[in-house]
């Protein structure tokens, strides 16, 4: 569970986020949306630890995320612009992460390290979770391409490939999909979906567009101005809007 409890953050003397209080249940598909400006990267970016909040707290299972260490935080973040590297093929790029937490001083000696116990063993572990990674994601057959080579749907997979492979306990994604023309996003808008199902982790998706939010969320969190308006399924929130601000962002009938 991921828990915000008052939280406020300001900009010098702006304040961007006013007291929001926000629970996430595990396994939950939670969508922060709302309108250009309302603060929705900053509360993901706090909610990540990658910020800090001016007051109130966030805590994952019980812990202010700001006391655990970044790999005890174990959050994977997928951005707007993936990040890839460019030179690096696509099976590189995902393994990145688990090559990153098990490094050790004698990989920089490749011919030590092929001769060290262990060695081969760690490299068919990274092998087998990227395979794993790849297949569910269907582009095992692109994995010796570079992210030149690939098409944008394509890059965002092996962005999220490279989220999925350190096994995290959540998913934190800010408008993954705002690079993609409006039919690939529509087609990653159900994959998405279908991966939380698979996967039975927690997501946190940040968006700015309302037809996304009411068709992949359990529950959509509505923003403006810094404020949380309304916590609620995309059903309730349709039929039940709390403000005319609402009513008008989601669409809801007069
Ligand atoms: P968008 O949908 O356009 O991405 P957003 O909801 O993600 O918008 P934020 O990026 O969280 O909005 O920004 C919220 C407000 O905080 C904006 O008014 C922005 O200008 C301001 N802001 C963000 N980062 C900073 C910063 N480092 N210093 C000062 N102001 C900032
Ligand atoms: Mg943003």
């Amino acid at each position: 569970e991921i828990s915000i409890r008052k939280l406020n953050k300001s900009f010098g003397e702006t304040q961007i986020l006013d007291q929001i209080d926000l629970t996430v249940r595990d396994g939950e598909f939670m969508t922060l949306v709302g309108p250009s400006g309302c603060g929705k990267s900053t509360l993901l970016r706090i909610i990540a630890g990658l910020e800090s909040q001016t007051n109130g707290q966030v805590n994952i299972s019980g812990q202010p995320v700001d006391q655990l260490r970044p790999k005890d935080r174990n959050l994977s973040m997928v951005f707007q612009s993936y990040a890839l590297y460019p030179h690096l093929t696509v099976k590189e790029n995902i393994a990145t992460p688990i090559r990153m937490r098990s490094y050790c001083w004698y990989q920089r000696l490749p011919l030590l390290a092929r001769v060290l116990p262990g060695a081969a063993e760690r490299q068919s572990g990274i092998d087998s979770k990227v395979a794993a990674v790849a297949e569910l994601l269907q582009i095992e057959h692109l994995l010796d391409r570079r992210p030149g080579e690939l098409s944008g749907g394509q890059r965002q997979r092996v962005a999220l490939g490279r989220a999925m492979v350190r096994d995290p306990a959540a998913f934190l994604m800010d408008e993954p999909l705002s690079n993609l023309d409006a039919k690939l996003r529509i087609h990653m808008r159900t994959e998405i979906a279908q991966l939380h199902k698979q996967l039975g982790t927690t997501f946190i998706y940040v968006t700015h567009d309302q037809a996304e939010a009411m068709t992949m969320s359990d529950r959509i969190a509505l923003m403006m101005d810094g404020e949380l308006l309304q916590v609620a399924t995309p059903e309730e929130i349709y039929r039940n809007p709390v403000d005319v601000r609402v009513a008008e962002f989601i669409g809801s009938p007069k």
